[in-house]
């Protein structure tokens, strides 16, 4: 057995311990509590907060060398169009580069699992390798008629139709019944914008034209919102929804009784100047809200506390404990591994993380919120991922 020894524990599942200890067996917490009910050895990692690792429940490691090269000239819709033509002009070793570089800035920032939406399936096995949990979500278009090859999917965490534009309905029946035999992520974007909002309810704007154009069927326009939409094909069920920044009140009834589970991206929500996140009215239908950083195309670090501090300032009545629950314990539920990671209680795996804190903070899980730079100590199933010396 390991024993952790640091200033203060927060094990998020159960109150903050100072002076506390992590004791780790096997890969997985066996004990939290104060250094006296606990003989050493110790290894003492000294003035900082021990907590479980970040959680990004919605990202895209692929295009973490884009940041600052799609540039928001004006609409959702072009930037959408600006992105996709990089995408046709990278390389598969500039995909693995970038997924690779995404995969080390969010260990040293701190997350030990997220959730990858993979639009390069070619990069499965390198990010498979990477020592953090990566839950990779393929993603699937149809949205030029294209078949779709499925003998890859039983390789992947979950599937990821990627949004009611770019994916057909036979598309998204397919592959939430899939998920759901397999217990399986199902996730997409839904409700991002509010181009997709005038799309699917009015028939109308710079997204329907586009998505017209381009010989997309529009006959599932003009009929209601997309959240209606993917409701009435039954595969908001369980369903892991990035955004849904663009909802009405009906839509978050839906949503609620789907239970399904939002994910908010706040750098990219602020990046596009989408209407206000309506997190007080999804809050108060019940249906559970945690945190992604979304892709760097559109302006994310994949620092899931930078995250958390937009989304503090953005939500000031909304305690830092709060934004870090939506980072660890929520997200891992929202993931379908409750109790496994983003929690020190006994038995979940030891995804943890030493952050440096001030001496003596007013509101711990604030101070690790605030924390910035490389954490001292990243571990994923009591293994070092990252550690500053
Ligand atoms: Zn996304």
């Amino acid at each position: 057995m390991q024993l952790y020894r640091a200033k203060f524990v927060l094990p998020i599942a159960t109150p903050p311990i100072e002076d506390g200890v992590v004791a780790v067996e096997r890969g997985r917490v066996a004990a939290t509590g104060r250094t006296a009910d606990f003989s050493g050895p110790f290894t003492d990692l000294g003035e900082c907060a021990l907590l479980p690792g970040f959680i990004n429940a919605h990202c895209h490691l692929d295009y973490t060398d884009m940041a600052g090269e799609v540039p928001m000239r004006g609409s959702f819709t072009e930037w959408l169009a600006d992105i996709t033509a990089l995408r046709r002009a990278w390389s598969a070793p500039q995909f693995a580069v970038s997924a690779c570089n995404g995969l080390i800035g969010a260990s040293r920032s701190g997350t030990t699992t997220l959730c990858d939406i993979a639009a390069t399936p070619a990069n499965l096995g390198l990010v498979a390798a990477a020592p953090m949990r990566v839950l990779s979500c393929l993603e699937l278009i149809d949205v030029a008629g294209q078949t779709i090859d499925d003998s890859q999917w039983a390789c992947f965490a979950g599937l990821s139709p990627h949004a009611p534009f770019t994916a057909s309905a036979a598309l998204y029946e397919k592959a939430h019944t899939f998920c759901r035999k397999r217990r399986r992520i199902f996730t997409t974007h839904l409700a991002e914008s509010l181009d997709e909002r005038a799309m699917f309810e009015e028939a109308r704007g710079a997204l329907y034209e586009r998505l017209r154009a381009l010989g997309r069927p529009m006959s599932d326009c003009g009929h209601g919102s997309s959240v209606e939409l993917l409701d009435r094909l039954g595969v908001l069920r369980g369903a892991l929804v990035a955004h849904a920044n663009c909802v009405s009140d009906d839509d978050i009834v839906r949503l609620a009784q789907a239970k399904a589970i939002v994910v908010h991206c706040p750098s990219s929500h602020r990046f596009f100047g989408h209407p206000p996140f309506p997190l007080e009215r999804l809050r108060a239908a019940g249906v559970p809200v945690c945190l992604g950083t979304d892709s760097a195309a559109s302006g994310a670090t994949l620092d899931m506390r930078d995250e958390m501090r937009q989304f503090g300032a953005a939500f000031p009545a909304v305690r830092p404990g709060d934004a870090l629950a939506m980072a660890t314990v929520a997200a891992a539920a929202a993931l379908k591994r409750p109790g496994v990671t983003g929690t020190l209680a006994p038995g979940a795996r030891a995804d943890m993380i030493a952050a440096a804190v001030e001496r003596n903070p007013r509101d711990l899980p604030e101070a690790a919120v605030m924390s910035r730079g490389a954490v001292w100590l990243n571990m994923v199933n009591g293994k070092a991922v990252h550690r500053e010396d």
